[in-house]
C-alpha cells in the first residue's frame, strides 16, 4: 500500500468554519489601516537571498539558520544561478520595492500594509509554525514626510492598540523600549561584550557564541538557568544618546497623552539587525511560552543598507495564527454558521429545477445548500438540519403548484410559501 500523504512539518490547512474567523479578523484589519490611511501592498513570496542577509542580519537566528532558500538553476550560459529565498519576513520585501519604485520620490510618507504568510524553519509548537501568517504595515518616507518624528511611533502603537480592541482581544500588554541609534547600538554591544566576557563561559552555548559575535542576542536568550546572569548586566538606558533619548521620551508623551497602557521592558531588543530606537511587542498571557502577538520597532537605516535613499521608518509584524489563538481561546468554540435555506429536491427529476431555485435564491443574495434528488426525504432532513436554518422541499406538487414547502428548525413550524414571497420569508 502507499503511503499517505500529509501537510508537512510545520504547516497546516486551514478549514472552515476556522476559516471565517481568519477571514474576519483580516477584514477588520483592513478596516483599520484604511482608517489610518494606509493602503495595501503585495510584494513576491520569494526574493534574492541577499535581501535578507542584508536586512535581517547574517547572525540572527532567522539568517542563520531558519530560512528555506535554494539555489535556482541558471537557464542560459550566460546567467548564473541566484539563491532564492522564501520570505521569512516581509519587511525587507517592503523597503526593497520602496526603493525599486522609487516611492520615496512621492514626497508623501507611505503607509504600506501587508497580509500573506511567511516562512522559517523553526521547531513546531503551539502557536509556532514553519508557515505562518503576518499582517504587517510599514511607515517609512524621506526625512523631510515626517517619518522620523516620535509622533509616527506612537500612531503606529495607538493603532495597534484600537485593532487589537476592535478584533476582541483584551488583557494584551504593550512591551516598550528604545534601543537608540545605530551608533548607541555599537556602544551597547561592546559594554555588553565587555561584561559578559568573565559570564560567558557559565551560560548556554547559544550566549557563548551570541557574547563574541553579536551580544545583544543574549538578550533574547529564553534558557531559564541564564536569566538571573542576564538580570545582572547593563541596561541598553544607559547608553542611549541624548537624542535617542529625546525621541523615546517624547513617543511615550504621545502614548500617555492618547492613554495607550505600555511597560518599559529594557531587554526588549527583537531578533532582526535593522532595528534602531522604538521596538515593541504585544504580548498576550493566554498564548503560553509563544506570547508575543506581534513585535515591531524602527528601522531608519535600512534603505541605506539595502542601496537606497535615506528613509526611516517603522513597522510591525503581527502572528495571523497567533490572533486566531487568542480569540478562539476565549470564545471557546465557534458555532458553524447556517444556511439560509436547504433545498431538497423530491426525486432525480426535479434536480434541475432545484438548481434553477437555488440559483433564483443565491443570486438574490441568500446562502444556499443544494441537497440531490436521489436522498431519501429522511436523509435531506438530516443533513439540511445540520447546513442550514429552514429546509425547503421541491417535489412534483411543489412545482406546479408554485408553493413550497418551508419547515424552519427553531420554531418547528412548516408552512406552504408562493415562490414569489420565498426570498423574503428565508430572509426573515
Ligand atoms: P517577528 O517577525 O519575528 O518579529 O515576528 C512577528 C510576529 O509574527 C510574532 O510576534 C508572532 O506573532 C509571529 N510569528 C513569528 N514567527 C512565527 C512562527 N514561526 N509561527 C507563528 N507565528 C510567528
Amino acid at each position: 500500500m502507499s503511503q499517505t500523504l500529509k501537510a508537512v512539518r510545520g504547516t497546516r490547512d486551514l478549514l472552515p468554519p476556522e476559516t471565517d474567523l481568519w477571514n474576519r479578523i483580516e477584514a477588520t484589519a483592513r478596516q483599520v489601516f484604511a482608517r489610518y490611511n494606509f493602503g495595501e501592498i503585495r510584494t513576491p513570496i520569494f526574493e534574492d537571498t541577499s535581501l535578507f542577509a542584508r536586512s535581517v542580519g547574517e547572525e540572527t537566528d532567522i539568517v542563520s539558520k531558519e530560512m528555506y532558500s535554494w539555489e535556482d538553476r541558471a537557464r542560459a550560459q550566460s546567467e548564473k544561478a541566484q539563491s532564492l529565498t522564501l520570505r521569512p519576513e516581509n519587511t525587507a520585501g517592503v523597503v526593497r520595492a520602496y526603493i525599486e519604485h522609487k516611492l520615496g520620490e512621492r514626497g508623501q510618507l507611505q503607509k504600506l500594509y501587508y497580509i500573506g504568510p511567511q516562512f522559517r524553519r523553526e521547531r513546531p509548537q503551539k502557536g509556532r509554525y514553519r508557515q505562518f501568517w503576518q499582517i504587517g504595515a510599514e511607515v517609512i518616507g524621506p526625512p523631510s514626510s515626517g517619518s522620523e518624528s516620535p509622533l509616527r511611533d506612537a500612531e503606529v502603537l495607538e493603532m495597534l492598540a484600537t485593532l487589537l480592541d476592535e478584533l476582541g482581544i483584551t488583557g494584551w500588554t504593550l512591551e516598550l523600549n528604545s534601543i537608540g541609534s545605530a551608533a548607541d547600538r555599537a556602544h551597547y554591544n561592546e559594554t555588553l561584550r565587555a561584561a559578559l566576557a568573565p559570564l560567558a563561559p557559565k551560560m548556554c552555548t547559544d550566549c557563548q557564541r551570541r557574547a563574541v559575535t553579536n551580544p545583544l542576542r543574549v538578550l533574547d536568550c529564553k534558557v531559564p538557568e541564564d536569566q538571573p546572569v542576564i538580570a545582572t548586566l547593563p541596561v541598553i538606558a544607559d547608553s542611549l544618546s541624548e537624542d535617542a533619548k529625546a525621541h523615546f521620551a517624547a513617543v511615550l508623551a504621545a502614548l500617555d497623552a492618547a492613554q495607550v497602557p505600555y511597560k518599559l521592558n529594557h531587554r526588549l531588543v527583537r531578533g532582526l539587525d535593522y532595528y534602531t530606537r522604538t521596538t515593541f511587542e504585544f504580548t498576550h498571557g493566554g498564548l503560553g511560552a509563544q506570547n508575543a502577538l506581534l513585535g515591531g520597532g524602527r528601522y531608519d537605516g535600512l534603505s541605506e543598507a539595502l542601496g537606497g535613499p535615506k528613509a526611516p521608518g517603522i513597522g510591525f509584524a503581527m502572528g495571523l495564527d497567533r490572533l486566531v489563538l487568542t480569540l478562539q481561546a476565549a470564545a471557546q468554540s465557534s458555532p458553524l454558521e447556517k444556511a439560509d435555506a436547504y433545498i431538497a429536491p423530491l426525486g432525480e427529476n426535479l434536480n434541475a429545477a432545484a438548481l434553477t431555485l437555488a440559483r433564483e435564491l443565491r443570486r438574490a443574495g441568500l446562502r444556499v445548500e443544494l441537497g440531490d434528488g436521489s436522498f431519501r426525504l429522511k436523509k435531506s432532513f438530516e443533513f439540511a438540519e445540520r447546513a442550514a436554518r429552514r429546509i425547503v422541499i421541491l417535489g412534483d406538487d411543489e412545482l406546479e403548484s408554485g408553493n413550497l414547502t418551508v419547515k424552519d428548525f427553531a420554531s418547528g413550524v412548516q408552512t406552504k410559501v408562493p415562490r414569489k414571497e420565498l426570498v423574503a420569508r428565508l430572509r426573515s
